[in-house]
């Protein structure tokens, strides 16, 4: 049986030229990029190139590409690598950050974090439609406003946030202070005023949305390899020039003692060559084909189901996300179905499948525990086929008739 995958939010595979990009790396290239010998350089060029495609990918020099193990480690860095610089040099200050509540957990987490350590946290609430409004996050910034981390993409729903509008919402506010500040009597103005900085998790938005980390007024950007076609494991943190920032692991010195640890030289490789394929050209030739076959899915499952809600809105979506809540059914229980019928789909995120737990980004929506216990998403791909979605419309439709029937016989 050839199984079809529509699950491309969890993860994706390896292209077949990044994967031979990466090879010689493994074996005949091994050396430490940090080594001086030969063995060592060779390594170290392959680095570099990397780093300048990723750089280039994201509009940003070079020195401020800082390679991490993925886009957990990476998020972390950000939140927890920025404070911690932050509090050590404003030890008396008081300090705030801002999240939204609709982060991975690698973002939650952190922030968590930092609100037992005495932070304040505030968390930008979203609409029904799974986007914040920049609004309401313009209205939660204040005088000890540190940090705003809002993720791109939401990996659950897909839904795209103003990222671009927030960062020109706290470049104003920046700008501001700055001028308010230069204003002030030369003798009497104390230091210089802290800027508020901006990150972003990007890892589901790089495959379909405009990461150029200036155009969006961004100090940090994160990402993973494994989300575009590369390898896992290798992920990154953009931080612009200048950001105050501490390593979370120290001994190693690497990577401008931001991030210790030996290179990941095979990663680095495999992402510098999958950013390098997502051109503009390229990006909009996937997106167009992507979201022809996903919207020709949503179609037909509303078409052919009933009781079902499409929690993706469409209009501010990727074009590869679709997430059902099928009525009256568990979520887990279409899973397995379409998993013994050869069709993969999740439940929402991967990380979050092993807790029962209903989604805290579909309670964040405004939808019910009951009903989100009833959803499934579908991330599509750049190699899934109209055959595949013709397989799901065919298979789908009497998979949730016979778990209804199931659950309504023996109630529940
Ligand atoms: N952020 C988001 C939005 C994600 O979807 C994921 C992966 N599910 C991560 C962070 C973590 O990425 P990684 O697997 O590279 O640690």
């Amino acid at each position: 049986m050839k199984r079809i995958y529509f699950d491309h939010s969890a993860s994706t595979p390896v292209d077949a030229h990044v994967l031979k990009r990466m090879l010689p790396y493994f074996s005949d290239n091994f050396g430490n990029p940090s080594s001086v010998h030969t063995f060592g350089q060779i390594a170290f060029k392959a680095v570099d190139e990397a780093r300048l495609a990723a750089a280039d990918f994201l509009n940003c020099g070079p020195d401020e590409v800082v390679f991490t193990s993925g886009a957990t480690e990476a998020n972390n860095l950000a939140v927890r690598g920025v404070m911690k610089a932050i509090r050590r040099r404003y030890k008396h200050d008081k300090l705030h950050v801002i999240t939204s509540v609709i982060e991975h957990d690698s973002i939650l987490e952190p922030f968590a974090e930092l609100e037992r350590d005495g932070v304040e946290v505030s968390h930008v609430p979203v609409k029904p439609n799974g986007v914040i409004d920049p609004e309401v996050l313009r209205g939660m910034i204040r005088p000890e406003t540190a940090l705003v981390s809002i993720m791109y993409v939401n990996s659950e729903v897909g839904s795209i946030q103003p990222i671009r509008e927030v960062g020109k919402i706290i470049r104003k506010i920046n700008e501001k202070k700055l001028r308010d500040w230069q204003k002030a009597d030369s003798k009497k103005r104390g230091e210089k005023p802290r800027s508020i900085l901006f990150h972003t998790d990007a890892t589901q938005a790089v495959n379909f949305l405009d990461c150029n980390v200036k155009n969006n007024f961004l100090d940090l950007l994160s990402l993973s390899g494994h989300k575009i076609y590369g390898p896992k494991g290798i992920g990154l943190l953009y931080v612009k020039s200048g950001t105050p920032i501490a390593a979370m692991q120290l001994g190693g010195h690497h990577e401008g003692n931001r991030r210790s640890g030996t290179l990941n030289t095979p990663g680095i490789v495999g992402l510098g060559a999958a950013l390098a394929k997502l051109t503009p050209k390229a990006v909009a030739a996937d997106n167009r084909k992507i979201s022809r076959l996903r919207d020709s899915l949503v179609s037909g499952i509303m078409k052919k189901i009933p009781d079902v809600i499409l929690n993706t809105d469409q209009g501010i979506a990727t074009p590869a996300h679709a997430h059902f809540s099928f009525l009256g059914v568990e979520g887990e229980s279409i899973l397995i179905a379409l998993d013994l019928a050869g069709i993969a789909v999740s439940t929402g995120s991967a990380c979050a499948s092993q807790s029962l737990k209903a989604s805290h980004v579909l309670v964040a929506m405004g939808i019910k525990v009951e009903v989100a216990h009833n959803s499934i998403r579908f991330s599509l791909g750049k190699h899934n086929t109209p055959a595949e979605i013709k397989k799901i419309l065919t298979v789908l439709p009497s998979i949730v008739k016979r778990l209804r029937k199931i659950s309504t016989e023996y109630g529940i």
